[in-house]
């Protein structure tokens, strides 16, 4: 029962009255400071960052939500990983657990609550123990080369990930697949105040012994690493070295060879160590400036450690090839171009590489494809971001969170609808935002913005950001959800807030502004070939690997696709596989922006609220009925209510709420009754429901 004797405020938002934003924020306030960090809209789960231990965790309370339905218990996210998998289990049905949310508000602590729920109660016997544990330990290693201290959280996930885990028929898990998304790479070269590069760096330098050190030729002290910002060399509560050997056993619990964790870590040092690769100025014999790399040792460190020739790796950092049909052109690079290299090779290669993680861990984990199977989906990714500066980055989250919000719309519309349907209830259509105008807006083949976008960047010719911008004010100055200078200009309109290389999206969750500087080339996302050329001569067979397009034989004309489009696709395969599921949703909030306990700002909640789009949650779940309750539970709760019911009742429990239900003044459109289930419209009728049970007790 969602109105539990003892509760703090109420634990259903969908019982809120009024409900108003301000009620919502009250009420989340209240059970917050209670510690009441868990609260339901339905079977879906409001999580607020408690950022303290709290004593709800752990073997005892998975056993106590374990024997529970889902409404008996306090809201947890245990009671959801629970329905989830018994729903999986028991009724054949595959599930998705969305989790959502923006920096810092416990997204990736959520999914690992549901995954380590999951493993306590499904399954027992070695072989099964030891898949667990390779699902599990896969958590560490990711986190180990995908995280970061950022401002927002000091172990902040800098790539979205879903993870599907798969079961055999009695629920005993068999394996896993985990597909990443968009890896923040510019984060290898270059961070800002107060925050690190990726935790991995850190601990090596930390944990690895002389010997490894030597091996890698590296130093133990940070300073010397030009990739790893010198103010923040340790994060509070964190040990880097231990982390580091804990890395090192999850990655051989998972099945990496020793051979295998070894070239992980050397291709990992070549990215520190490339970061200290000092480019000068040089000029030719014709007096054109070009460059050269003026620290040879680094450059010769590199080349033995992956064996490549330093002039090899020298020539392909400092000039670019230009091929045509009939001819080679070698230009040489200036200073600044030769860094942007650097730069772009170490970004390359570090983001290749956790792909390459990631798949390694695939490898180990996934289940043969013939095999007949169930699947709980995890989904831990970035929730709606807004920067002061908004970027490429920005834009694809964004419109990601906007494919994420259809999905919610229409499977919780569906399911309303399906249970309706189920227990034989008249079905009235709720009127809601469709954001469908906004996803075609962005994605629409050939027409909407990164069609756009791709357009601009396959052109011949003169190409800029600004030639992207002015294409878009073009098409879509009369678009609902499209604003820019230009157009705002030609209606008149002035916002001093948006600049001229802006354009602005009404997104569902609210106006964004992105600055189209970068835009190009970040959809580009190309590497000069000399560079991949290189690193596919080199020795080393992971390093290889990582750049098959380097091989002179596989080299096609054909470039890669774009970021965007790459991005697109991925988007694509998530939400079919999602529409497959039933959705469960975690819905994360961040109380503060200090990390701290016990502190909830109303208007950092509010604002989050808004992006996640929880009142609109709460009207689409009550539109038709706001509560509903199997009638043997309804009736065991009110059936003080009545003489006939109490103190015994030997009819149908139908019958006995019919009894119940009818003797008190409740008017007949507020109630329905279902084949299995009693539908109860608005919230009024509950409390009046409970109101009179009080009085009675
Ligand atoms: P996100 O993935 O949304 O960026 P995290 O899951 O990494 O956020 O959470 C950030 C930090 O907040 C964690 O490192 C942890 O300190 C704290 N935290 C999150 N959820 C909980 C929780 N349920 N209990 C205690 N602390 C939590
Ligand atoms: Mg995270």
């Amino acid at each position: 029962m969602p109105l539990l004797e003892g509760s703090v405020g109420v634990e259903d938002l969908v019982l809120l009255e009024p409900l108003v934003k301000e009620s919502l924020l009250k009420n989340l306030q209240l059970r917050y400071e209670n510690k009441e960090i868990y609260t339901y809209i339905g079977n879906v789960v409001i999580s607020v960052n408690p950022y303290q231990q709290l004593p709800i965790y752990g073997p005892e309370y998975i056993a106590k939500y374990q024997d529970c339905t889902f409404y008996e218990l306090k809201p947890h996210i245990y009671a959801l990983a629970n329905m989830a998998y018994q729903s999986l289990r028991d009724r054949d049905r595959d599930q998705c657990i969305l989790i959502t949310g923006e920096s810092g508000s416990g997204k990736t602590e959520a999914s690992k609550l549901v995954m380590s729920y999951v493993a306590a109660v499904c399954g027992k016997g070695e072989q099964v123990n030891s898949v667990k544990e390779q699902l599990l330990q896969s958590n560490p290693v990711l986190e180990a080369f995908g995280n970061a201290k950022t401002i927002r959280n000091n172990n902040s996930s800098r790539f979205g990930k879903y993870m599907d885990i798969e079961f055999d028929f009695k629920g005993s898990p068999l394996g896993g697949v985990i597909t990443n998304y968009l890896l923040e790479k510019s984060r290898v070269v270059k961070q800002l105040k107060g925050e690190r590069n990726f935790h991995i760096f850190y601990q090596l330098l930390a944990g690895a012994d002389a010997q490894l050190l030597k091996a890698l030729k590296l130093e133990r002290d940070t300073t010397g690493y030009a990739y790893l910002n010198q103010e923040v060399p340790r994060v509070d509560g964190m040990d880097d070295a231990s982390s580091f050997s804990a890395v090192q056993s999850a990655m051989a619990v998972i099945g990496f060879s020793e051979e295998e964790i070894r070239q992980v870590l050397e291709v990992t040092a070549l990215v520190l160590k490339l970061g200290n690769v000092m480019v000068a100025d040089e000029f030719q014999a014709n007096g054109i400036p070009a460059s050269g790399i003026c620290d040879g040792r680094g450059v010769q460190e590199i080349g033995e450690m992956v064996g490549l020739s330093s002039e090899e790796l020298e020539r392909a950092l400092c000039s670019r090839t230009m091929e045509t049909a009939k001819e080679k052109v070698v230009t040489a690079l200036n200073v600044m171009q030769a860094q942007y290299a650097r730069d772009a090779l170490a970004k390359n290669i570090y983001s290749r590489l956790f792909n390459w993680i990631v798949n390694r861990i695939n490898d180990s984990i996934q289940v043969g494809i013939g095999e007949k199977k169930k699947v709980m989906g995890v989904l831990d990714i970035y929730g709606f971001e807004i920067l002061e500066d908004n970027s490429f980055e920005q834009f694809m989250i964004n419109y990601c969170n906007e494919k994420l919000q259809q999905v919610f719309i229409e499977m919780t519309l569906k399911e309303e609808q399906e249970e309706y349907k189920r227990e034989g209830i008249p079905w009235t259509k709720v009127d809601y935002f469709d954001n469908g105008i906004i996803c075609n807006l962005i994605e629409q083949n050939q027409q909407g913005i990164l069609a756009m976008l791709d357009e601009e960047c396959l052109r011949p010719g003169v190409v800029s950001d600004s030639t992207f911008l002015a294409k878009l004010n073009q098409l879509f100055s009369k678009h609902s959800h499209y604003e820019s200078k230009v157009t705002q200009n030609a209606q008149h309109q002035y916002d001093h807030t948006m600049g001229l290389h802006c354009f602005r999206i009404c997104h569902y969750a609210g106006k964004v502004t992105y600055n189209v500087t970068s835009f190009i080339d970040k959809n580009n996302d190309l590497l000069f070939r000399d560079l991949s050329q290189a690193m596919w001569k080199a020795q080393h067979p992971l390093l290889r690997s990582l750049f098959p397009e380097g091989n002179p034989k596989q080299a096609s004309l054909k470039r890669p696709p774009t970021a965007g489009a790459q991005f697109k696709s991925s988007v694509a395969i998530l939400m079919k596989n999602l529409y497959s599921k039933n959705p469960n949703y975690i819905r994360c909030i961040k109380p503060n922006e200090h990390q701290q306990q016990g502190q909830f700002s109303s208007d950092l909640v509010a604002t989050q609220a808004q992006y996640l789009g929880l009142l609109e949650n709460v009207r689409v779940r009550r539109a038709g009925y706001a509560y509903r309750q199997g009638y043997g539970p309804f009736l065991e709760r009110y059936r003080l209510l009545s003489r006939s019911t109490w103190p015994r009742w030997n009819g149908g429990d139908r019958e006995g709420v019919e009894k119940v239900l009818g003797e008190l003044s409740i008017s007949s459109g507020e109630l329905a009754f279902g084949k299995t289930k009693i539908f109860i419209r608005s919230p009024k009728t509950l409390f009046y429901l409970e109101e009179q049970r009080r009085l009675r007790l």
